[in-house]
C-alpha cells in the first residue's frame, strides 16, 4: 500500500506544497513545531532514509538546502535546522525547521495550529522565495 506521503505526491491527499522537482517534493508539516516547518521527501517511496542510494540521499539534501534558504527569507530565525526521525510515517523525510533555540526543534513541544488559509499563505510565501 502506498504511504500517505506517496498519496500526497500523487495528489490523492492534499498538501501545502512548497516545491518539487523530478525526484523530490517539499510540503508543510501539518503539525508544525514552527511556522514554516517543512518536510522534504523523495518521490520514490523508501521507508528508511539510510536505505536511499548515495545519489538520492545527497540530492535530497541539496533540495532541502534550497527549501531552507527560502524558509529563512520568510520566517525570522537564527538558523534553519534539520531533523530525521521517521518513526511515524514510513516514507523517508527530512524535517526542515526554522529555529532560534534548541527547544524550537524539540518534538516533545506542543505543535502549532494554523488555519488552512494560513498554511496556504505560508506555503506560497516560502515557495515564492525559492531560487532554482
Ligand atoms: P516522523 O515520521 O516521526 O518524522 O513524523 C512524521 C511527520 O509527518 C509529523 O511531523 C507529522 O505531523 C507529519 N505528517 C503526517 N501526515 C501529514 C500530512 N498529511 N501532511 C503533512 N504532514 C504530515
Amino acid at each position: 500500500m502506498a504511504s500517505i506521503f506517496t498519496k500526497i505526491i500523487q495528489g490523492d491527499i492534499p498538501s501545502y506544497k512548497i516545491a518539487e522537482d523530478e525526484k523530490y517534493y517539499a510540503f508543510l508539516d501539518i503539525n508544525p513545531l514552527a511556522k514554516g516547518h517543512t518536510l522534504v521527501i523523495p518521490k520514490k517511496e523508501t521507508d528508511y532514509i539510510f536505505d536511499l542510494s548515495d545519489e538520492d540521499i545527497s540530492g535530497m539534501m541539496v533540495f532541502a538546502k534550497k527549501i531552507a534558504l527560502a524558509i529563512e527569507k520568510v520566517v525570522p530565525c537564527k538558523k534553519v535546522g534539520i531533523a530525521v526521525l521517521g518513526l511515524e510515517v514510513p516514507h523517508a523525510h527530512i524535517h526542515v525547521v526554522p529555529i532560534n533555540t534548541i527547544y524550537d526543534i524539540d518534538f516533545k513541544q506542543p505543535k502549532l495550529k494554523f488555519t488552512g488559509e494560513e498554511f496556504e499563505v505560508i506555503s506560497k510565501e516560502i515557495s515564492s522565495k525559492i531560487i532554482a
